[in-house]
């Protein structure tokens, strides 16, 4: 396909006079036959990925919708751009329906909207093999994920569904996400396409937003300073507890500052009140819980602060990312302390969720604690959890003041040499046993008291170990199964460090002025 004819119909049928990021590779390898996931965040442009290969491609392109409001908006704006496109759901009466399903066996429509629960109707697979298809493509993939808060069953039925109206072979099929984490995006993966499919992560970068990580010292000190430094700007402060958001609220009016405490033990009333004072007056702080920010479209909020860690690596970008919607620049600070971390670990360790989810949930913490901790860019970390290569952005506090560095591939090489003699089957806390040398009843069970790496580490706390566990996770040269048991395994990545060819360096304060996470036991 000719990128002029794509770009031809970009302008002439959509009206823009570009592609945004990523929107190009992405329509080139689905016109090209590709089965493709893509992971964009919320409004980077994920619909014309496929609207645009439908009218490059003969027959209907069929798209798996799972909310019935988005699904009429998008018909309508399509067919105010002369595009035949169609829906089929609950939202509109049977005739609205049977006038859809008419018009696309008539081979009229370019795009057919289906709500998921369509695909178990009888009827409805008669009816879509009535006329040449496109390709599937699935809005909000991650619907598929068990594990998620938006899991839709009707979404395990794509897959079949594929299969059968492939004639022989699947159907080609394309999906959409904004919310992947590394093991969402393999669940989805897995659950959604017959074969792996390209896997295409595109447009996390928020140029305009700097981030900032602190450990906390005194909260109220460290955030009034940075607010102080937005005098007469929008912002948000997220803390972790209503008790919390109404304190620093008082605090912060005392200052003189207009702040107002949100959360959802507000009753509705107060709540919107004050969500629409933030929206209008300028200059206003809010103190808030994660409950606050859903319905929030304020282009200009200057900062986002959080005087508590956030919940997870997703959950800290949505929330900095209601800052500078409107493109200018924008300041985060990102607090987080040895409390959060016990605390998000014992909900987690006390949750009803399966050993599964927790071990999920845990490894989640891990990778939102390897960013608060890393050396390395912020940007860059963040990018690359999502899957994106970025190089640094030269903006965030480790770029712009540089994070004291020790070598630590000394260190390093331990954690992996115990990896490797152990095979690859054991956790943290275990290894770390070997390392410091702490004969537990498991380690002499495993005769890994006999290893050359028992006590080789014993000079070094263990709090020191778990942090270059956490940043060599981070660096992306350790991993964990999803199906596993906690155990790490080496990447690929961390042969040449194994072999001494390369260097490791973490953070300075790891083996320094860091209190031990839980009493050392040996
Ligand atoms: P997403 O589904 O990723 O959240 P949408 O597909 O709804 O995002 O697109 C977000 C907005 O960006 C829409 O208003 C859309 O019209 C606009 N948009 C998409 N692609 C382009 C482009 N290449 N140039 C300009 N605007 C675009
Ligand atoms: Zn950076």
């Amino acid at each position: 396909m000719p990128n002029t004819r794509m770009r031809e119909v970009l302008s002439t049928t959509f009206g823009y006079a570009a592609f945004r990021p990523g929107q190009q590779a992405l329509v080139e390898a689905i016109v090209d036959g590709q089965d493709v996931l893509a992971v964009m965040p919320t409004g980077a442009g994920k619909s014309l990925c496929y609207q645009l290969p439908a009218l490059l491609s003969e027959g209907t392109t069929l798209v798996i919708s799972p909310l019935v409001a988005l699904m009429r908006d998008q018909v309508s704006g399509l067919e105010r751009l002369g595009i035949e496109a169609g829906a089929l759901s609950s939202g509109q009466d049977a005739a609205g329906n049977r006038e859809v399903a008419s018009r696309f066996q008539a081979g009229a429509l370019k795009l057919l909207y289906l709500a998921p629960e369509r695909l178990a109707l009888p009827g409805t697979l008669d009816l879509l093999r009535r006329a040449p298809l496109a390709r599937l493509a699935v809005d909000e993939a991650h619907c598929v994920s068990q594990w998620g808060h938006d899991f839709r069953p009707d979404y395990l039925r794509i897959r079949e569904v594929a299969d059968e109206l492939g004639n022989g072979r699947s159907m080609q099929l394309v999906a959409f996400t904004a919310t992947a984490d590394p093991g969402t995006r393999e669940e989805i993966a897995r659950r959604l396409f017959p074969v792996a499919p390209k896997i295409v992560v595109h447009g996390f970068d928020r140029p305009n937003i700097s981030v900032a990580m602190e450990p906390k010292r005194e909260v109220r000190r460290q955030i009034r300073a940075f607010i102080a430094g937005h005098a007469g700007e929008s912002g948000i402060v997220y803390a972790s507890s209503r008790r919390k958001t109404e304190e620093l609220a008082a605090a912060l009016v005392q200052d003189g500052i207009r702040a107002e405490a949100y959360h959802a033990g507000l009753d509705s009333r107060l709540r919107g009140q004050r969500q629409e004072r933030f929206q209008r007056e300028d200059g206003m702080v809010m103190v808030a819980t994660v409950a606050f920010g859903m319905g929030i479209d304020k282009p200009d909020v200057r900062f986002v602060a959080h005087a508590d860690m956030p919940r997870s690596v997703e959950a800290y970008y949505q929330e900095i990312g209601r800052a500078g919607r409107d493109g200018l620049p924008a300041e985060t600070l990102s607090l987080y302390g040895l409390d959060d971390m016990r605390l998000r670990r014992l909900q987690i360790e006390q949750s009803e969720g399966s050993a599964e989810f927790k071990r999920v949930e845990q490894q989640r913490l891990a990778a939102l604690i390897a960013l608060m901790e890393t050396p390395r860019c912020r940007w860059q970390t963040i990018r690359g959890y999502f899957g994106e290569t970025a190089e640094p952005c030269g903006h965030c506090d480790v770029c712009r003041h540089g994070i004291t560095a020790a070598d630590a591939t000394q260190e390093a090489r331990m954690v992996l040499s115990a990896i490797l003699r152990t095979e690859e089957r054991f956790g943290t806390e275990h290894l770390i046993d070997i390392l410091v040398g702490h004969a537990t009843e498991k380690v002499c069970r495993f005769g890994h008291d006999r290893l050359p790496t028992f006590g080789v580490g014993k000079d070094r706390s263990r709090d020191a170990w778990r942090g270059v566990v956490r940043q060599l996770y981070g660096a992306g040269l350790i991993t964990t199964d999803l199906g596993g048991h906690g155990s790490w395994r080496m990447e690929a990545d961390a042969r040449s460090l194994l072999k001494g060819e390369t260097r490791f360096e973490v953070r300075a304060d790891i083996f320094t002025n860091r209190k031990p996470l839980r009493k050392s036991a040996s």
